[in-house]
């Protein structure tokens, strides 16, 4: 027998989009075709009405992790619980080189979290912090494992986890023979802690001087700096979430040039606005980079329209309301990032292509499709063929909802789009070929998520590809 048939919903891809039926077994997509005549399926999901989207890949999530001295609520359980519930099927999260330690140390690390709670396919970003001689070795023997990217924070000197111009050359480099993709958290160290400290010295800590402390001018430098010299390297670079028009036209630039640099922004950069800040609980947006202006959401958009931007991921790091609420004493004292790996499909179905902004096929190409490819999920992930996981997601384009605290599974305890209107729902996610959100309820179980080794196309470092 063969487990699933989903049929007569319309499949979408990232180039095509078409009413047909699939057939699920052992976990793959086995058959894609209309009439089917195949073992009896166990099985009939009928999906008239519905799109069948490959299972979005959040390759930017931050689950139990700790900082400013506080840890996020979503461990590996509930963070992919509540990926789940937003048509996720496969996230990346971090493993951070303690100073001293290996790469590979801080993976065995975080794989003993995460083993056995994860209700989805999960892997991890290599962290350095700590770039020396033998981190060249180090990264062979990541790439070798099966952990495809490396990250650095060109910020948080302070907080440090930031690597210099140095180390970040140095890794760089290690790439050039590896199939490995590099990715920065861009903003320049040096000029924000000059503006944080000249602020605190005029005791202005307000949580709109935590925008102003981080400015667009930040964010472009350090985006430049980073893509000048992995197109020196000529090592393909990942530029996390992107949100000012100036960072921006670095990477267009650098991709004008035939440079391998790719870029990501994140739902808040596109829908949200610094504005916030000046509300008495605006210090619950906090997170970095800030969000920015009305001019710097239509350059986004345009980016992800035209193809300068290449990923949308979450950034999910959901600090609790209390912890957040630090921001009233200052700026500093509040754990940057927000919530948001349940909410990335309705906000971008419903602003992006409702709107008419983008199609739902470059949708997928953004949430599923880029990300595994950049990430080196794919071909196994981000695509519906035969062969590949059967990870989908099933999306109601026209019922609406309102995102608030209340019908999320999201458990900061606060909720970054309370009140927004969406158009367009995910009702049922598959995971490996098992229906694991339906009707509203979580069916998946603690555990079944495996942890993937991943493996880069060659065809990433030939130029902007994606
Ligand atoms: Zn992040």
């Amino acid at each position: 027998m063969t487990d699933l048939l989903i049929h007569g919903g319309t499949v979408v891809t990232s180039t095509a989009q078409m009413e047909v039926d699939l057939a699920v077994d052992g976990g793959k997509i086995v058959w894609i075709g209309s009439n089917y005549a195949g073992d009896r399926p166990e099985r009939v999901i009928d999906a008239r009405g519905l799109l069948v989207l490959p299972g979005l890949i959040d390759p930017h999530v931050h689950f139990q992790l700790p900082f400013f001295g506080t840890v996020t609520r979503h461990d590996f359980f509930s963070g992919t619980v509540a990926a789940a519930f937003g048509g996720v099927t496969t996230v990346v999260d971090f493993a951070f080189q303690e100073r001293g330690g290996t790469a590979m140390d801080a993976i065995q690390a975080r794989r003993a979290e995460a083993d056995g709670h994860a209700c989805i396919d999960y892997s991890l970003h290599a962290v350095f912090t700590d770039v020396n001689h033998e981190t060249p070795l180090q990264l062979e023997e990541l790439v070798e494992a099966g952990i495809a990217t490396w990250k650095v924070f060109m910020a948080y000197r302070r907080e440090g986890v930031m690597v210099d111009d140095g180390g970040l050359f140095a890794l760089l480099e290690a790439g050039i023979r590896l199939p490995c993709v590099g990715i920065v958290h861009a903003e320049n160290a040096a000029i924000i802690e000059l503006l944080v400290d000249r602020f605190l010295a005029a005791g202005k800590t307000d949580t709109r001087y935590h925008a102003l402390s981080r400015p667009p001018l930040a964010e472009a430098e350090a985006t430049g700096r980073a893509v000048r010299q992995a197109g020196a390297a000529n090592c393909p670079l990942y530029v996390f979430h992107v949100s000012s028009a100036d960072a921006l036209a670095e990477i267009r630039t650098a991709r004008n040039r035939g440079w391998p640099i790719y870029g990501e922004t994140c739902p808040h950069y596109l829908c949200l606005d610094a504005s916030l800040y000046d509300r008495p609980d605006g210090y619950n947006w906090c997170m970095s980079p800030p969000l920015r202006a009305q001019a710097d959401r239509d350059a986004l958009w345009r980016a992800l329209a035209d193809g300068a931007l290449s990923v949308v991921s979450t950034d999910d790091a959901a600090f609790d309301a209390e912890s957040k609420k630090r921001g009233e004493e200052s700026f500093t004292r509040v754990p940057n990032g927000i919530p948001g790996v349940e909410t990335r499909l309705s906000i971008l179905y419903s602003e992006g292509v409702a709107k008419g902004r983008i199609n739902v096929q470059r949708l997928v190409a953004l949430t599923s499709t880029n990300p595994a490819r950049l990430a080196g999920l794919y071909p196994q992930k981000g695509n519906i063929a035969v062969g590949a996981d059967a990870d989908l997601v099933l999306f109601n384009p026209s019922r609406q909802t309102t995102l608030s605290l209340e019908n999320s599974h999201m458990l900061a305890g606060w909720h970054p789009y309370e009140g927004t209107r969406v158009m367009g729902v995910p009702v049922m996610t598959i995971a490996g070929g098992e229906v694991i959100v339906e009707a509203g309820e979580f069916k998946g179980k603690e555990g079944a998520g495996r942890f993937i080794r991943r493996r880069i196309d060659p065809e990433i470092k030939r130029g902007p590809v994606l």
